[in-house]
């Protein structure tokens, strides 16, 4: 038997979440189980717990997009019991069990060894969230934007894509220009390494298709009008990562900064994510991430209090990464 958050849905179509003992055979099909040790609350978690965005697809769910722990059982020579494995994505916690449980089952190719360098709870202070930013990040590099370029922008910068996206790119020497709806979160922003820290009210104003060219690189977690706004700000050649839809899932830009600037937006998939782009991000994360600049950005809920925390997160009453901890079975 195992312990897990699980979300039902009522005859009524309601949702209806709570923490449930289920008997092992229920577990769906895999090469590998996992005991899990670490989980994390993300942006999709908050979503699908409240039922507030249709993220579960398949009912009933146990959420959780992200878990670390050690293999109890595999079928694949490519792991081994006791090996310590992180899962984030692939449909965990939206059509596959996922990581809010003590126990998870899934596909062998959808784990990665935790990388050296990393424990099993920095892995999920890092989460999802944590892997999206490293991937904006290496697009921006792919894409050729280097730090003597000019400042990057980061939108969303107290959330969790946003703290990492600012602490990574800090750690690489680029000069950070935060974002944030909450100006009082400047010293915090400003100890994950931004450079300087600009009222998110800057980009809901109304807007020209061209604004004065001054980023370099943006990563983006917002979309909607602060996406369009950034965009028509970029410099020549800029580059914009988007990965995120926290203001809105629109898209009212004109393409002027696309065919008179040469701007690239590229998209961020964290979900469907290549396996070899999946190691790479999380070999990188294990190289870069300054361990107490992401302890500083973390903490810790127990499972039982996930519900709350979700509606926490979506009213924005919580800044960085929130990890989820796991009862452990005694
Ligand atoms: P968080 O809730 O931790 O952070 C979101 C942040 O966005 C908030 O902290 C807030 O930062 C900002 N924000 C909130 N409301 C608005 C608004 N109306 N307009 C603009 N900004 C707003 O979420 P995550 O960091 O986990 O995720 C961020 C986004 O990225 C989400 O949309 C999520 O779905 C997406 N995402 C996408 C992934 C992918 O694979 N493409 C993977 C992971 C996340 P502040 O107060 O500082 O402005």
């Amino acid at each position: 038997m195992f312990e897990a958050l699980y979300i039902e849905k009522t005859a009524e179509g309601a949702q209806h979440v709570a923490l449930r003992t289920l008997p092992d055979e229920a577990l769906p099909q895999g090469d590998v189980t996992v005991r899990v040790l670490w989980s994390s609350l993300n942006y999709k978690d908050a979503l699908a717990i409240t039922g507030r965005g249709p993220v579960v697809r398949a009912w009933p769910m146990v959420p959780g997009v992200d878990a670390a722990g050690i293999v109890e059982q595999t079928t694949s020579p490519a792991f081994q019991v006791g090996q310590t494995v992180v899962l984030n994505g692939c449909g965990a916690g939206e059509l596959h069990w996922g990581g809010y449980a003590q126990r998870l089952r899934v596909p062998a190719d959808w784990l990665v060894p935790l990388p050296a360098g990393l424990d099993a709870f920095q892995a999920m202070a890092l989460g999802t969230a944590g892997f999206t930013a490293m991937l904006c990040v290496m697009a921006l590099e792919r894409e050729g934007v280097r730090p003597s370029d000019g400042p990057v922008l980061v939108t969303g910068a107290t959330g969790g894509v946003g703290s990492v996206a600012v602490m990574l790119l800090a750690r690489l020497g680029y000069e950070v220009v935060a974002v944030t709806g909450r100006l009082e979160e400047q010293p915090y922003l400003q100890s994950l390494g931004a450079h300087e820290v600009l009222p998110r009210a800057l980009f809901e104003a109304p807007l020209r298709p061209l604004e004065k060219a001054r980023w370099a690189g943006a990563v983006d977690v917002a979309g909607g009008h602060v996406l369009a706004a950034v965009c028509a700000g970029m410099r020549p050649q800029g580059v914009v990562t988007a990965c995120g839809l926290a203001g809105g899932m629109d898209f009212p830009a004109t393409v002027a900064p696309f065919i008179l600037r040469g701007v690239t937006l590229v998209g961020i998939d964290s979900v469907m994510c290549p396996r070899p782009l999946r190691q790479a991000a999380w070999q990188r994360l294990a190289e870069l991430v300054d361990l107490k600049r992401l302890a500083g950005l973390s903490r810790t809920v127990p499972l039982a209090a996930v519900p709350q925390a979700a509606e926490d997160l979506l009213e924005s009453r919580l800044k960085g990464r929130i990890v989820v901890e796991i009862p452990q079975p005694a």
